[in-house]
């Protein structure tokens, strides 16, 4: 996949998308980075990318020529899927990164001060938030979709990791707890089942924890969860019932 980002501070990806499982994917050739400083197409003398809102009120809003000139210089016409990410846009999800791992080229825009010129929109196929919660720039919200993504996309994960055994992944759940040596940390020891070697044991252990941790945690997640009907016998059990 390509991946292209049109940006007004590309210094702030230089580190995350070089280094760990996206360095190695990039270095193995599955992933392919390309970081556009919008501020290249501004045709204003002092290479201004942003202006006061009509209307008043604080702040500046990034003006349509420079994204529209760097948007059409990238894509060069050619298909991509555009998403703008803003605080206002659909909540990224795994199904929703799933579904953008399937495209063979993205193009993030990331916006800046109060936002971006509403008409920028028709450039944009899809408008994507990572949380109810404002932050400064969408530069980080762009590194957490193309993280997220990438780990959906085949080989970027080593063979030993899935994106799928995973907290929200499939069943709906959180993930039980993990553990690793030593056995005995200070007196705090491993539960007892992982270090038996019986795996129907280890894995009936794993899906009740799975299930406590999304009940004490994330409650919420339970009613859209995958739930079988021993799973539910379980939960009700410690006192949950479905609709709750
Ligand atoms: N005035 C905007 C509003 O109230 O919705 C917020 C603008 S924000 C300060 C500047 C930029 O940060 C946005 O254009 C967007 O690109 C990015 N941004 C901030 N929070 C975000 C979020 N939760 N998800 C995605 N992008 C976000």
């Amino acid at each position: 996949m390509r991946i292209d980002v049109l940006t007004l501070f590309p210094e702030m990806f230089s580190g995350p998308l070089h280094t760990s499982m996206l360095g190695r994917a990039e270095k193995n050739g599955i992933l392919e980075f390309g970081v556009h400083n919008i501020r290249d197409w501004s045709l204003n003398k002092h290479h201004n990318t942003d202006d006061y809102a009509f209307g008043g009120g604080a702040g500046m809003v990034m003006m349509p020529q420079p994204v529209f000139d760097c948007m059409e210089a990238v894509t060069g016409g050619a298909p991509a899927r555009r998403i703008l990410m803003t605080p206002r846009g659909k909540t990224l999800t795994p199904s929703y990164a799933r579904e953008l791992a399937k495209e063979d080229r993205l193009v993030i825009l990331t916006g800046h001060y109060e936002g971006l010129d509403e008409r920028i929109n028709e450039l944009i196929d899809d408008e994507v938030s990572i949380g109810d919660y404002v932050l400064t720039g969408g530069e980080l919200p762009a590194m957490v979709l193309i993280d997220c993504v990438s780990r959906f996309i085949p080989g970027v994960l080593g063979c030993s990791e899935s994106a799928e055994d995973e907290s929200f992944s499939n069943d709906g759940l959180l993930e039980y707890p993990q553990y690793t040596r030593p056995a005995d940390f200070r007196g705090r020891l491993v539960p007892e089942v992982l270090l038996n070697g019986n795996h129907a044991e280890i894995n009936k252990w794993r899906r009740q924890q799975s299930l406590l941790k999304t009940l004490q945690m994330r409650p919420e997640l339970l009613s859209g969860a995958d739930l079988s009907k021993k799973d539910l016998e379980f939960l009700s059990g410690h006192g949950w019932e479905p609709g709750e």
